[in-house]
């Protein structure tokens, strides 16, 4: 086995004006697919090769000797979440349980994206800002490079790419306002509600 092109779960234009299509056919088309192509060039023969990513990433994260595998293999995850987590039409203020644990965990969805967004804007250079659930309760948390919660066994719920190829032909260096568009009008949250576990 190993890893597909992973199928974008809607058009290239369909996150405009927010995100253009431009913005994806580098992103998807070019980033993505690079990150694909190297891991499966990295996987051919190994042991690894038969596992899943999240496999993968969690026996390579700490090997430093196999730090391009780790980095292209979590770069590959983490893509294709960063799509799922997404949609047309999306965005807007959740609503049913993952409502209610926002509520509790930040005080209300406001103070959540400005939570989310300060401790997105602190991340220096590339990396990833997620929500995640430990200990029953969602945090914010940023990941350094191709770093993913995943590889340490946290649990994902949610998650934005902070690379500068994610948003700089939209927004060039305004960061602040891509994170805003995004998650006040792209989030998937029936996406992230479903990623709840008990
Ligand atoms: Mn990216």
């Amino acid at each position: 086995m190993s890893v597909r092109r992973w199928e974008l779960p809607y058009e290239k234009n369909a996150l405009e004006p927010f995100i253009s299509s431009r913005t994806i056919e580098f992103h998807y088309d070019k980033h993505h697919a690079a990150y694909e192509a190297k891991t499966n060039e990295l996987l051919e023969g190994t042991f690894l090769q038969d596992e899943p990513l999240e496999t993968i990433m969690r026996m390579t994260v700490e090997d430093p000797s196999r730090a391009v595998l780790f980095n292209n293999a979590a770069q590959v995850w983490n893509h294709s979440f960063f799509w799922r987590c997404m949609k047309p039409g999306g965005g807007g203020v959740p609503g049913g349980h993952i409502a209610e644990l926002i509520d509790e965990s930040f005080g209300g969805f406001e103070q959540f994206v400005e939570q989310f967004t300060k401790e997105a804007l602190a991340r220096f250079g590339s990396g990833w800002a997620w929500l995640v659930m430990r200990d029953k309760k969602l945090k914010i948390m940023t990941t350094a490079n191709a770093d993913s919660p995943v590889a340490r066994g946290i649990h994902t719920l949610f998650t934005v790419d902070l690379w500068e190829h994610a948003y700089y032909l939209d927004y060039q260096n305004r960061r602040g306002d891509y994170l805003d568009a995004l998650l006040r009008n792209l989030v998937d949250w029936d996406f992230v509600g479903s990623r709840l576990v008990e």
